[in-house]
């Protein structure tokens, strides 16, 4: 097993393209040729988690919070990050980060608290853009279904719940090969018409080379013709929080008591309540302020996050009861989700969760 093994098994879960910009979610210490003894996971990579791993025979560790987000210039080990980053040098550990990609993908960590708490039928709260192509290309007649079909098999044409969505219309094709030329159908230098197929499907971007190949692979002319247009789109199953319901409407203060047993949590700080029955729940792991008017836009009755400062509680207005969990007890499982994901694919391989409580704050 070496370490592009266990990364693409994630990254084919949460496309690293799906991370925020000030992100740093990947490989940031290691070789992707290196071969992996066992593999740590971990919501922080710091210190205490380098021991561990050293402890356990693991020389990778797959936390959700990179321990790199800036650009360091001197490793002298003089702060946690400096220092964590030689201890894994120096003792051949491999770090690598899934965190934003994580928590946009659909089923990732939102998705996994939703789980945890009983809310159900969840969907992207702020769907996101910039990451859908259209491509459309011309095929003759009796090949369309062919190259159609290896489009699809390679990711093209999700729409929601939705697979194999395109677009076909019947127009001429035109074309003159050139000495050297041997043309599917026509006759070299003779201009010819051909009944083609126009194919207009949608793509992930990550998915576009992919999709590009399948086409020029299964379509019969020499030179394909085809066109990639970058899409203004949201996509609806990548994006930030979620937003579900509860099975069964719950007493606010019922509901406050029970989630916080179910996050294991000391502390949650919570705006005024409303006297009104709990029924739809909005929720974002880690530091989920920016999503509150979202949030309350879908009419959510909760909003479960972690990280809220004082004067965004105001924020609330009456019309949405805030819930600040607290940053690590939002995202506890994620470690478990990220296990789940590695487990399913590589259930003999040495994969362990960390016994480490990493959670910088404590509660009196
Ligand atoms: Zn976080």
């Amino acid at each position: 097993m070496q370490v592009k093994d266990i990364t693409n098994i994630i990254e084919e879960f949460a496309p690293l393209s799906y991370q925020e910009s000030y992100d740093n979610s990947g490989l940031i210490v290691g070789n992707a040729n290196d071969q992996v003894t066992g593999v740590l996971i971990s919501l922080d990579c710091v210190e205490e988690i380098l021991e561990e791993a050293i402890a356990t025979n693991c020389n990778m560790i797959v936390s959700h919070h990179p321990i790199v987000f800036s650009g360091l210039k001197r490793f002298n080990g003089n702060n946690y990050i400096e220092r964590t980053v030689i201890k894994a040098i120096k003792n051949g550990i491999a770090i690598y980060a899934v965190h934003t990609n994580l928590d946009n993908v659909q089923n990732g960590v939102s998705f996994k608290i939703a789980e945890k708490i009983g809310v159900k039928n969840c969907r992207t709260l702020e769907p996101k853009k910039g990451l859908l192509s259209k491509i459309v290309t011309y095929c003759p007649v009796d090949k369309s279904e062919e190259v159609r079909q290896a489009m699809f098999d390679s990711g093209a044409g999700n729409i929601g719940n939705y697979d194999e969505c395109s677009y076909n219309s019947e127009g001429i094709g035109t074309y003159k090969g050139k000495t050297g030329t041997n043309p599917y159908v026509g006759i070299i230098g003779q201009f010819h018409q051909e009944k083609e197929i126009k194919i207009e499907t949608i793509v992930p971007n990550h998915k576009v080379n992919k999709v590009i190949n399948s086409l020029i692979e299964a379509h019969p002319y020499e030179e394909v013709a085809y066109d990639v247009y970058q899409l203004a789109n949201k996509h609806q199953n990548v994006g930030s929080g979620v937003i579900g319901e509860l099975e069964v409407e719950e007493d606010e203060m019922d509901f406050l008591n029970r989630i916080k047993t179910d996050l294991k949590t000391d502390c949650i700080r919570f705006t005024n309540l409303k006297g009104k029955k709990i029924k739809r729940v909005a929720i974002c792991g880690g530091s989920g302020s920016f999503l509150l008017n979202k949030a309350i836009a879908a009419s959510a009755d909760f909003f479960i996050t972690g990280d809220f400062k004082y004067h965004q509680f105001f924020d609330a207005d009456n019309q949405i009861i805030i819930a600040d969990v607290g940053h690590y007890e939002s995202e506890q499982f994620t470690s478990e989700l990220i296990y789940e994901i590695l487990n399913e694919k590589i259930p003999n391989f040495a994969v362990r969760l960390t016994a480490k409580n990493t959670n910088p704050l404590n509660y009196l």
